[in-house]
């Protein structure tokens, strides 16, 4: 029996450049659709249980980030569900995943997928829940659906903006929104209750459907990084953040979490606004207030490890969260998470994933409560 691989599926990306049946697989990881970024990989293999493959991607060294690679495991998968790490090693040039499917079926991936399907039904069992109301902000580039949570009372003095995946391919970031609105929507949880009594939280899961289908790792389909465009969207470019800046604009923002994984760092950290020439001792103070309720919140957070001071320079102004602090002057965080552990509290047959991305998602409505009572 012959091994066929396949990516025709959603957020599936690989070019294949050669297979044999013993097992030797060479590949490329793809670009994204419109742009010269290379890293994510999404494929299924077929017809290789008990064969030890030896998965090479050729061009792992011209990725975007090849630091990612450096003691990175990728992840697999039989049924989608659940999702493991598998022996991974870099060595300068090419990466090589070694291992022997159980099953005839199995998956690899970058990091554990947040597939469409279980976006829409993140959208529809919220709307459920009386607390919730889910708006259509538009259309995307490919004529996707924007959509939007909005829970509590839109009539609260605060709003907390909170949006995910502009990168679409840091699928943690719509796992630790799904565990922030099953938090919220929870009556049991009291940080919830007590956040919804303060402020209303405008929520999109998903900033980025376009390029989350196509399996890319940082851009939409027209090749924007979203994460650029704040300063001047456009709708031919970058509808998706036109679309949502125009509605903050409409209802104000007291607090603004994007969120977002970093291919490099095993940590969880948060990036501020401390770039920008206004910022000033009072958002400084604040910005550090809720880095320190986020420890004590959850022990995954901490503050050692970072991105570090960089100057000023006209790009800081195309970035979500400091473009919102320098509108609204609130507090604005970039959250990152990892690609592949948390090295305070390692997982070896998980690494970082989306179970523990969601449990910071609740997590983070402890520091938002204490910074919303000021
Ligand atoms: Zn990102």
């Amino acid at each position: 029996m012959s091994i066929k691989i396949s990516s025709q599926f959603d957020a599936g990306a690989i070019d294949v450049v050669s297979v044999t049946s013993a097992g030797d697989i060479d590949l490329n990881i793809r670009k994204d659709s419109a742009a010269d970024i290379t890293q994510w990989f999404y494929f299924r293999v077929q017809g290789a249980q008990a064969v030890p493959l030896a998965i090479r991607f050729l061009n792992a060294s011209k990725a975007a980030y090849p630091d990612g690679w450096k003691d990175y495991q990728a992840v697999a998968s039989y049924d989608r569900d659940t999702w493991f790490r598998v022996p991974t090693s870099f060595d300068g040039e090419v990466m090589t995943i070694e291992h022997a499917p159980e099953h005839d079926s199995v998956y690899y991936a970058y990091f554990e997928p947040y597939s469409w399907e279980r976006h829409l039904a993140l959208l529809d069992s919220a709307q459920l829940s009386p607390l919730t109301q889910l708006v259509d902000l538009g259309s995307t580039v490919d004529g996707r659906d924007l959509n939007m949570l909005i829970i509590g009372d839109q009539e609260a003095e605060k709003k907390v903006w909170v949006i995910a995946r502009q990168h679409p391919g840091e699928t943690m970031a719509e796992w630790f929104v799904e565990g922030m609105v099953e938090a919220l929507l929870d009556p049991a949880d009291p940080f919830a209750s007590q956040c919804l009594k303060e402020a209303c939280f405008y929520i999109v899961p998903n900033m980025n459907p376009d390029g989350s289908v196509r399996g890319n790792l940082r851009t939409n389909a027209a090749g924007a990084n979203l994460n650029r465009e704040w300063n001047e969207p456009s709708m031919a470019l970058s509808p998706e953040v036109y679309l949502v800046k125009q509605k903050m604009q409409e209802t104000g923002c007291d607090m603004f979490l994007d969120i977002h994984g970093d291919e490099g760092l095993p940590y969880v950290f948060v990036a501020g606004s401390d770039a920008l020439p206004t910022f000033s001792k009072e958002q400084k103070a604040a910005q550090e207030k809720f880095i320190e309720d986020f420890k004590i919140a959850s022990p995954d957070f901490q503050s050692e490890h970072g991105y570090g001071e960089s100057p000023y320079t006209p790009e800081v102004l195309t970035m979500g969260s400091p473009h919102i602090t320098h509108l609204f002057g609130c507090l604005s965080l970039t959250l990152e998470m990892p690609f592949k552990d948390n090295a305070n509290d390692p997982d070896e047959v998980n690494g970082w994933n989306g179970a523990r991305s969601a449990k910071l998602g609740a997590a983070i409505l402890q520091p938002v409560l204490r910074s919303l009572r000021g």
